[in-house]
Parts: C-alpha cells; structure tokens; sequence
C-alpha cells in the first residue's frame, strides 16, 4: 500500500481534457479549507505535491497525479468556498459532474469532511449527490486531532451528527476513516483501504 513515487500528470481545465483511462483513479473532493492538501502532502510524505491554487474560487482544474506508475489520484477543485456567490457553487458542480459522470476508471472518490467542525450542509449536498449518481465514496474525516476544540461539540460528536445524517439517507452506510495530517492517524489506513478497493 505504501506510496514510493509520485509523479505530477497534468492540470486539466476540463473533464475531456483528462488523461486518458488508462489506470484507477481515487478523485479526492472537499469544501475548501478542509485540509485537503495537508492531506496529499501527508499521504505521500512530500511537502507540496498538492498544486492546487491557494486562492480560493480563483483556480478550477484537475489534477492528475500518478503514483507508483500505477493508479492516479485526482485532486478537484475544492467547493463551498464561504464568499462564493451562488453561480459560482453552480460551475463548480457542472465541471466536477462532467468529471465524476465520465470517468470509468474512478475507483472511489475521497469525500473529505472536517471533523473539528459540525456537518455543513454543503457535505451533505455533495455527499447526496454522488449517492444518487452511484458514485462509490469513502468519508475521509480530517483534523481528528482537534480533540479540544475551544467552543462547539468535539470531533467525536461531530462525527456521530454526520453519521446519523447518513444512516437516515443512506441504505448502505459508505466507509468512513478518521485522520489527522498532524499526528499522522488514520494514514496508513486510508493507504491500505485504497489498495484494497484498486484490487477489487
Ligand atoms: P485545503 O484548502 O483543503 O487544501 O486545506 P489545507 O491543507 O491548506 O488546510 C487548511 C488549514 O487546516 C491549514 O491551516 C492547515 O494547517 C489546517 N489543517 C489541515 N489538516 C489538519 C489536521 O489534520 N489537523 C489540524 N489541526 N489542522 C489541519
């Protein structure tokens, strides 16, 4: 499971303009902010892997990755940005379909959700719809470290909400794996859980 080479493909500004499909393919998605890079940067032990813009709202490509010249991870634009008008959330969801309704190769998508915070209704939405669109999803809570968070209820609690969530919309419950890219929990799990699903 482990992940010895990461090489950078391309970015890709539109859906047909992906590499071909020629290897699985994990897409990873999440509202901005989420720690989605912390997260790649994590997974594969390098610092800035993760091209994706800083800026938020201001870059929308696909970005392909090979890793051990064998599957690809695909880093998405990340959604929900706090300030986007509605239009925006709009073309962000018309791109990713276009991505998510096209890709034979894709194996799962990584749903990350920020476990220091309670469910956002954005999560949810994005979570409903690749349900309905029966795309394969795994729940990849990140900041799990932030176990005394100031104010609010606690990572555990806000899990349990999100669960609840998708107990009650969901007949098959999808797989759900805690993280942190901080300590590093949750890591060679989520590694082990995408070589099982590869060799399905
Ligand atoms: P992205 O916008 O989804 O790529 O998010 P980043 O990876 O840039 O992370 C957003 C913020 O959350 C940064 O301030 C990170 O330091 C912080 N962060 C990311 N992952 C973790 C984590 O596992 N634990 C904690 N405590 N903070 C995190």
């Amino acid at each position: 499971a482990k992940i010895k080479e990461v090489e950078f493909v391309k970015s890709s500004a539109r859906a047909k303009d992906c590499p071909k499909h020629d290897r699985p393919e994990f897409a990873i998605l999440g509202r901005s902010n989420v720690g989605k890079s912390s997260l790649i940067n994590a997974l594969v032990r390098k610092k800035d892997v993760a091209l994706t813009s800083k800026k938020p709202g201001k870059t929308k490509l696909i970005n392909h990755f090979l890793v051990n010249k064998s599957w690809y991870f695909v880093d998405l634009p990340g959604y929900g940005f706090a300030k986007a008008p509605e239009a925006a959330r709009m073309d962000w969801s018309a791109f990713t379909k276009g991505f998510f309704l096209n890709r034979d190769t894709l194996v799962a998508v990584l749903l990350l959700v920020d476990a220091s915070v309670p469910p956002q209704k954005i999560d949810l939405d994005c979570a409903n719809w690749l349900g309905r669109n029966n795309i394969p999803m795994t729940f990849v809570f990140t900041k799990c470290d932030k176990m005394k968070a100031g104010k609010g209820k606690r990572p555990d609690e806000n899990l349990r909400d999100f669960q609840q969530f998708i107990r009650e919309n969901y007949r098959e419950q999808p797989p759900w794996i805690m993280t942190s890219s901080v300590t590093g929990f949750g890591r060679d799990e989520l590694l082990l859980h995408m070589s099982q699903l590869r060799n399905y």
